[in-house]
């Protein structure tokens, strides 16, 4: 793993020095600053360098209005919680060994109805949330009345205390238009030695998943799925998802298999027969590459990356 350039904590720069394509204008990876170039038709981009694919660009307004609607008609966030929630406590387990005495404070963000914020609260840690869809931000008051839940995005919302132990992103990296910027801001938000919990889906994984579907399919002389569902706006390799860490100043970083949600959440069986073959066979086999790498080889659809402020 390479060792985070002396630069302030939160501070990243837009783009590397003497990128030529992106100082001519084409977008640049917001992990590494690469030159993105065109992939899998024209909506997608991709990274030569780390690997990081995303969708061209929206303005901020309008992926929020996209990030509602697909909370609102996609999403089935209430089961999908449910289904994280052995993963919650793993989380848990890992912040109160690096914080084991009271008082201490997390935020999450896209805190959703407040699931994971009620086991913090259960297991002693002072809790507080953030969310654009205004009913899940309705729905985490309800259940965490004393907790400080806000409606909005983390950059822009500027009344949130600092000094916090802890800032979670558990599968919202991946809905953000400029990632970075919501890093940097959690960054601000950490007291030194804080940490960033990160759970975003892992687009090599994903990639690789998309080419057995097609093939399958293809056995079947049935078409390729259009839509390429696993992907939102960004999506990222261990690799990116280790430079933006970098580029944000946090140290030191561990990125490792994620945990997978419990049972079929997003309904998923019936299209995709070999998701439960997947999350039975395929997972655990996953671990144990990585463990036989030394945690290099992650081969699981989702990452779980922490880091902290120095
Ligand atoms: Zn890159």
């Amino acid at each position: 793993m390479e060792s985070a350039e002396a630069k302030t904590p939160g501070e990243a720069p837009d783009r590397p020095a003497g990128n030529a394509a992106a100082d001519h204008g084409k977008l640049s990876c917001p992990a590494c600053g690469g030159a993105l170039q065109p992939f899998s038709g024209s909506e997608l981009l991709r990274c030569p360098c780390c690997g990081l694919c995303r969708r061209r660009p929206l303005d901020e307004h309008r992926n929020r209005e996209a990030l509602v609607r697909h909370y609102r008609t996609a999403d089935p966030r209430e089961q999908v919680a449910r289904a994280k929630a052995p993963f919650f406590e793993k989380a848990l387990d890992v912040l109160e060994e690096a914080f084991p005495a009271r008082p201490r404070r997390l935020l999450d963000v896209g805190c959703g109805g407040g699931e994971f914020l009620q086991q913090a609260s259960r297991r002693g840690w002072d809790p507080a949330g953030i969310d654009v869809l205004p009913e899940a931000v309705a729905a985490a008051r309800c259940l965490l009345p004393r907790a400080q839940i806000h409606l909005g995005s983390l950059p822009e919302e500027v009344s949130i205390p600092s000094g916090l132990q802890a800032v979670t992103f558990w599968d919202v990296m991946d809905h953000l238009e400029d990632p970075a910027a919501y890093l940097r801001a959690a960054v601000r938000l950490l007291c030194p030695g804080g940490m960033v919990g990160i759970r975003t889906r892992n687009v090599a994984v994903q990639l690789l998943m998309r080419r057995v579907d097609d093939f399958l399919l293809a056995l079947r002389r049935r078409p390729a799925r259009r839509t390429f569902h696993v992907l939102h706006r960004v999506a990222f390799t261990p690799e990116s998802l280790e430079r933006l860490l970098e580029r944000t100043g946090l140290e030191p970083i561990g990125i490792a298999n994620s945990p997978l949600t419990v049972g079929d959440p997003y309904g998923l069986a019936p299209r995709f027969p070999w998701i439960r073959m997947l999350k039975t066979a395929a997972a655990p086999i996953a671990d144990v590459v990585s463990a036989a790498s030394g945690g290099k080889m992650l081969f699981s659809p989702s990452l779980l990356a922490w880091a902290r402020k120095p």
